[in-house]
Parts: C-alpha cells; structure tokens; sequence
C-alpha cells in the first residue's frame, strides 16, 4: 500500500480510569488510499471518535506510527501537526459547530483566510463548494437561520475549504432525519469521489455504510473488517 495517504501503524491508546487503564487500541493497524471512503461502524464507546482524533492529529497515540502523504507525525511538535491538519485534513462532526456569527459563506472563507487566501478568492471557493453542495442559495444566512441539513451541507463545505487529502469525519449525519441524511450523504459522496479525497467516515447507518468501499470495525483494539 506504498500510495496510501493516511497510515495508522500498531497504535496503542489507552485512557486512564481511576486506578486502572482503558485500553481502547492496540496494535491497531488502518490504511487509507486516495478516493477511498471507508466507513466505520462500531458501538457507542469502542473507540470511534479516538481513532479520528489520532487519525486527525488532534491526539496523540501512546504508542505507533501515524503516516499521513508518507511523513510519520506521531512525534512532530503541536505547530507542525496543526501546520499539517490545516492544509491535509478536513474534519465534519456530529453538529456543525460552524461560527453563530457569521454567515455561511464566511464559516467557508475562514479557514482559507487562516493560510493566507486572498479574501475575493477564498470567497469565490466558498461560493463554488456551497453551490456544489447545493446551498450557493443560503451563502448570506447565519447558521441560526439554516435547516439542520443545510447547516451540515456548510460544515462540508468548511471542511474542504483548503482542499485537504483526507477528510474524517464523526457521525456526519447523526443529528439528521434518515431522508435529510441521505441527502446530505449524497452531497458529501458526490464530493469525495468527485475531488478524489480520502475519507473516513464513522456511522451508525448501516445503509450508508454498505455504499462505502469498505467498512471496518473495532474489535479487541484492532480495526477489523466489518462482516454483515
Ligand atoms: P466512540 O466514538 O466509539 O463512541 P470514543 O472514542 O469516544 O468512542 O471513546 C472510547 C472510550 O474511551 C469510551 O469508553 C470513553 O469513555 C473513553 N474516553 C474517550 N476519551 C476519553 C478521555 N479523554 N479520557 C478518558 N476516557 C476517554
């Protein structure tokens, strides 16, 4: 797998629990290539949100490797890993968590203005992601005022925004109806298999899980196939 963009090698983490450790990976191994999209279905609590976090350089393993475009980052200093998860990595959450006060189309130039975009460029990418993703028509409006789909259409949009490699993302469509879920799901494909990202997507829907290339599990620490 030399073309793999994000590799996660026999990462080890374990939380703390009064006097006792919670291991939640061991040995854990997970590569992910170009254009792929891998879901990850597991239950409340296995370790979904830690393996994007460890994979998102938000946290650090205790032991292994974490390899993203080939450069091992496990070990790198906290301005080099955000360096690196501004220009290569998108993340979408549950809930938005997009700015109150500003409008969508500014939650979508902002990231872009943080590495030093041009403000009337960074404003024509926000355009051109919001109307792909098919809310170019509510660019103007606050998140208040934007339905929960729309408001997870513009959480995309953001997260994409600095054309990253890799996207993760953590119950995407969790908050949403199943219909405006699917919808949202067929805008964020669309979007991926479009631009060629990378994406690994965590769910507890099993029928958008069954339309990613592939879905893996966590099980005794280890990221495993998923069987149906
Ligand atoms: P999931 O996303 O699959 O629901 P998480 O990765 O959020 O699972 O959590 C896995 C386990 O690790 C849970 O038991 C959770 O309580 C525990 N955990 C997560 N983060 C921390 C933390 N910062 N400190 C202590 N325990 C944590």
């Amino acid at each position: 797998m030399g073309s793999a963009i994000l590799e996660l090698k026999q990462i080890e983490r374990s939380y703390r629990q009064g006097a006792d450790r919670l291991t939640i990976l061991q040995d854990a191994d997970f590569s992910l290539t170009p254009g792929e999209m891998v879901a990850l279905v597991a239950p409340s609590g296995a370790g979904k949100s830690t393996l994007l976090h460890l994979a998102g350089l938000l946290e650090s393993p205790d032991a292994g490797e974490i390899i993203i475009g080939g450069k091992a980052c496990g070990r790198l200093s906290d301005d080099a890993r955000t360096a690196i998860r501004r220009n290569e990595i998108g993340f979408v959450y549950q809930f938005h968590h997009l700015l109150p006060e500003f409008t969508a189309e500014e939650n979508v130039m902002i990231p872009q203005l943080v590495t030093g975009m041009a403000p009337a460029e960074a404003k024509i990418r926000a355009l051109q992601l919001l109307d792909y993703l098919r809310v170019g028509h509510r660019a103007s409006h606050r998140p208040t005022e934007l339905s929960g789909g729309e408001q997870q259409r513009v959480a995309i949009a953001r997260a994409v925004a600095n054309a990253p490699r890799i996207l993760l993302a953590d119950e995407p469509t969790g908050n949403l109806d199943p219909v405006t879920a699917g919808y949202v799901f067929d805008a964020l494909e669309a979007l991926v298999r479009q631009s060629g990202l990378a994406a690994l997507i965590a769910t507890h829907n099993h029928d958008l899980a069954r339309r990613m290339d592939r879905v893996v599990t966590l099980e005794g620490g280890k990221v495993i196939p998923f069987k149906h």
